[in-house]
């Protein structure tokens, strides 16, 4: 049985000398795995539609439960050629956390359109790594029903424009008054609650035009990471490379 599907390579594993297993993420069939033979030799019509950040069209063959590929061709590249080390290494975190929150079909094609527009984002080269970051993290949460609850504190509703020192629980999502709080937590300005919501409301196109800098911007990719790991419970490498990527950058 053939099988057609358009997605983006995700991961990529090398198996012995020729063969490579390859991971996509797909509009229509979720996450598939599959066998690519033969592609690590440079003659191989296949190895540039395989390539990691490439959004191709597969051809794939089903054998049991294994999938295998036919043929395939590269229609769209989203992470330009010639992004530095801190961008590829995003990239990367990128597409680690959106092959590992691809639960199923449904959740998948949201999480490849998030992913495909951030790898365009990145290439472009006109917005700070960290805002990309924090946005793409918020904006995939929310995707995949874990949204933050900023509107007001969690306990007693007041809003965040009233009083200052309010504070945010990774865990819960929301935010709480100093009122309501029973002991300090991560402390949140109103500057950030406003942020996190506007990159969480707004549209895919507009989410990531933003200048943010300095102070602010530290406050929201660090509420913006804690938040993702919490959620997530688990532990990036590829996060990890890039904060040692962006320790390089600033030397
Ligand atoms: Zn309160």
């Amino acid at each position: 049985m053939l099988l057609t599907v358009n997605g983006l390579v995700v991961r990529t594993l090398k198996l012995g000398d020729f063969d490579r297993l390859v991971t996509v993420i797909t509009e229509t069939e979720g996450k598939l795995t599959f066998k690519a033979c033969g592609i690590n030799s440079l003659k191989n019509k296949n190895s540039a539609a395989c390539a990691l950040f490439t959004y191709s069209e597969f051809v794939l063959k089903k054998n049991g439960d294994s999938f295998y590929l036919s043929r395939s061709s590269p229609l769209f590249f989203p992470l330009r050629r010639g992004c530095d080390l801190l961008r590829l290494s995003l990239a990367g975190y990128f597409t680690q956390l959106a092959a590992d929150t691809s639960y199923d079909r449904e959740s998948t094609a949201q999480v490849l359109k998030l992913l495909t527009n951030a790898l365009v984002v990145i290439s472009k080269n006109d917005r700070e790594p960290d805002l990309i970051k924090a946005v793409f993290e918020l904006r995939l949460l929310t995707a995949l029903g874990f949204a933050p609850l900023l509107d007001g504190c969690g306990v007693c509703g007041c809003e965040p424009g009233g009083k200052d020192g309010f504070f945010f629980d990774p865990l819960g999502g929301d935010i709480v008054c100093p009122d309501c709080a029973k002991e300090d937590g991560l402390k949140i300005s109103r500057d950030c609650v406003l942020l996190m919501k506007r990159s969480v409301e707004s549209d895919e196109k507009s989410a990531y035009a933003v200048t943010v800098s300095g102070p602010l911007l530290e406050e929201f990719a660090d509420v913006s990471e804690r938040f993702l790991l919490a959620q997530l419970e688990k532990r990036y490498d590829t996060l990890d490379f890039y904060r040692e990527a962006k320790e390089l950058t600033k030397k």
